[in-house]
């Protein structure tokens, strides 16, 4: 179904229709012109041929009867006078006639130049015609073609006209057989050039117009054509356009008889965005394009793949069932995360589809709003996966609504407030730094966990503005507390996206006149498993300014120790999961600590355990050496003041937690 083909097939036989109608009017035009010429000149031939006849014996007659006796009879004393015997003479001699015969004012043959005198005693017949041209004063003139042996035609005239004496009263006739097979075929050859000549002349005549006009026919059919196109398909991937996409849904969602069930995919490139940044629009184009393939592959002739615009994709599938979505499904994920290669770059790229099976009542607009559902969870389910919806994406959705406008609403009144947590020397319980947390209240005054809200922050690129805010308010608070106790802050990977986080951060710390080294930031491995050089080049600059960099939440993700390697952490955090499995499991999450411990030391961190939250913990950890404890014991997330005041005026949780 790959639509940008769609419309090659059958294009030549019709160029080839259009063609051949003007080649026929031309071959039969110019075939009826041929014809037409050619009964011409035979007419035109014999016309002239006729009248020439006419013309010759005319004047020989007239040439006769001038040299004749002008006594009222042909003949003088029964014979010809030496004029007239002379006018014979030269008519035979330089002229084309080859037979001469004089007949009296009765029709009867007096002379002829073959038989000589003849008697005139009137036993000669009356000729009629003779008879005729004398008493009507009328012309006779026959023309008679022959075919000779070697196929040449000899055109002969016989030709009797009317012999007057001087005062015009009619005397005779002379017949003149003249022999114009000569002039006969001049005029034909002549006429025949003519008549080759004329049907070329008209045909090219008739010819260039015609290219002309086919060629202006065939320009303007393709320009409708790619019009007719454009307007129908995406003009990168060949899928239908948005416009398209919609209109079709909408009819087969009409249309459908009632008991037939819709699919619809709804599917986006999973972080586009960043693949464009990284490799460039052209790379990006190619890359939609190779997407755009897959699918169009990828489903059975009947159903529609749509580009809704940027990186977004829409399947309808009529008549579909759920196990035909699923198998297309798991086929085009499993081909979108094979690699791409293009130009001598290669990535790994996925998609996220959102899927749904419409239900008879269900319109289009809506069926394709509840796969946009499913898609979103699927994003938010870790991406390159299939969803089908459910209805509990809904409330999902209208709660994720709510949350982001409260957000907006909450960044432009300054309304994001952050808790300090302690993090405490296991020796003591001293306070030794603090984690800076986010917190958010909804309209009711309801708290919103940061895990719920900072998602949002991320996708919506709130997180950008967010993120440093946090960064700076935290600093302001710190700058209270004693030189010794150092301020962390959790960085999103999407802070690291735009590229200029070292020289924001420089920017705060130097504004706000804070020494890099009390600085601890916190990062996640989703952070690093990118592996994109603008990350380590930024985590290097961080380093390099005197900041303390911790791998938080360390047990979750991949656990790698390469990354440990590679970006040379300055402090591992142990994430609360491994304190919540020893409620379970002590032996084996102790195990597993102090394993993880003894790995940091090793490799030169500090360790910080996250989540100590009773005297079981604390016992347990006293043996293993961690650096820092942090949990709900030593001090839950505060506000500011209850931060300043647990680090001036006493050492908060100290005696109970030591
Ligand atoms: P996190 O960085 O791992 O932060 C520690 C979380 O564990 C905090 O949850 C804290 O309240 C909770 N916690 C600390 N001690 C205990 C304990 O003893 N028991 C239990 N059950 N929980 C404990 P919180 O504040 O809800 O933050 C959740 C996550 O939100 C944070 O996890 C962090 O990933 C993110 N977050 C919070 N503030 C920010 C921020 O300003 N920027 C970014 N990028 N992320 C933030
Ligand atoms: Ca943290
Ligand atoms: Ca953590």
């Amino acid at each position: 179904m790959d639509a940008s083909t769609l419309f090659t097939n059958g294009e030549t036989s019709s160029s080839l229709r259009k063609c051949a109608v003007p080649l026929l009017v031309l071959v039969a035009f110019t075939g009826a012109i041929t014809l037409g010429v050619h009964l011409l000149i035979d007419w035109a031939v014999g016309e002239t041929i006729n009248k020439q006849a006419e013309m010759d014996a005319m004047s020989w007659a007239e040439e006769f009867n001038t040299r004749s006796t002008g006594s009222g009879s042909i003949l003088s004393d029964g014979a010809l006078t030496a004029g007239q015997q002379s006018v014979i003479d030269s008519a035979i001699n330089f002229g084309n006639v080859y037979a001469f015969i004089v007949y009296d004012a009765e029709g009867r043959a007096v002379y002829s130049n073959d038989y000589g005198l003849f008697d005139m005693s009137g036993n000669q017949p009356v000729n009629d015609t003779a008879l005729n041209v004398v008493t009507s004063g009328q012309s006779s003139i026959d023309v008679v073609q022959k075919e000779s042996p070697n196929g040449t035609v000899n055109v002969f005239v016989d030709a009797l006209v009317l012999i007057k004496d001087p005062s015009g009263a009619p005397i005779g006739a002379v017949q003149l057989y003249l022999d114009k097979s000569e002039a006969a075929a001049f005029y034909t050859k002549f006429l025949d050039w003519i008549g080759l000549l004329l049907p070329i002349l008209s045909a090219i005549i008739y010819l260039v117009p015609s290219i002309a006009f086919i060629m202006k026919r065939e320009q303007a059919y393709t320009r409708t054509k790619r019009v007719n196109h454009l307007s129908r398909f995406d003009a990168l991937t060949g899928a239908l356009n948005r416009h398209t996409m919609s209109s079709e849904c909408k009819a087969r969602f009409a249309d459908r008889e009632k008991s037939k069930v819709i699919g619809v995919f709804f599917m986006d490139v999973d972080k586009f965005k960043n693949i464009n940044d990284s490799n460039g629009h052209e790379f990006g184009d190619a890359y939609l394009k190779h997407i755009a393939s897959i699918l169009i592959n990828n489903v059975r002739s009947t159903d529609l793949v749509g580009r809704m615009g940027g990186d977004e994709f829409v399947i309808a599938f009529p008549d579909a069932i759920a196990e035909l979505l699923t198998s297309i499904g798991e086929r085009i994920l499993a081909e979108a995360s094979k690699p791409f290669e293009y130009k001598g770059t290669t990535i790994q790229g996925s998609i996220s589809i959102g899927s749904h099976l419409a239900g008879v009542t269900e319109s289009g607009p809506e069926a394709l709003h509840a796969a946009d559902l499913a898609l979103y969870h699927a994003k938010t389910n870790g991406r390159n996966n299939m969803q089908f919806y459910f209805r509990e994406l809904d409330t999902a959705m209208v709660r994720r609504c709510a949350v982001e406008a409260r957000m907006r609403e909450a960044l432009q009144n300054d309304e994001f407030e952050i808790h300090f947590q302690p993090l405490s020397n296991p020796a003591d319980a001293s306070i030794v730094g603090f984690e800076a947390l986010l917190r958010l209240n909804d309209a009711q005054g309801t708290p919103i966990s940061p895990t719920e809200f900072i998602p949002i922050a991320e996708e919506t690129g709130m997180i950008q503005a967010i993120g440093i805010q946090t960064l700076e308010r935290a600093i302001v608070a710190a700058k209270s507390w004693p030189d010794h106790i150092f301020l962390s802050v959790n960085l999103s990977p999407a802070q690291f996206q735009r590229g200029d986080l070292v020289s924001e951060i420089e920017d705060v710390l130097t504004r706000q006149d804070f020494p890099a080294s009390r600085l601890e930031l916190e990062v996640t491995e989703s952070l690093l498993m990118a592996d994109e050089e603008r990350v380590s080049a930024q985590l290097v600059g961080l380093k390099r300014m005197g900041i303390s960099i911790a791998m938080d939440d360390f047990g979750t993700g991949y656990s790698s120790l390469g990354y440990l390697w590679k970006y040379d952490f300055d402090k591992l955090k142990i994430d609360r999961v491994f304190l919540e499995g020893f409620e379970f499991d002590s032996t084996k999450y102790r195990e597993i600590i102090e394993t993880i411990v003894t790995l940091g030391h090793k490799m030169g961190m500090q360790v910080t355990i996250e989540g100590v939250e009773n005297h079981d913990h604390t016992e347990m950890l006293r043996e293993l050496d961690c650096d820092q404890y942090q949990g709900f014991l030593f001090g839950k997330p505060m506000p500011a003041e209850k931060a300043l005041e647990a680090v001036t005026v006493g050492q908060l949780g100290k005696t109970s937690a030591a």
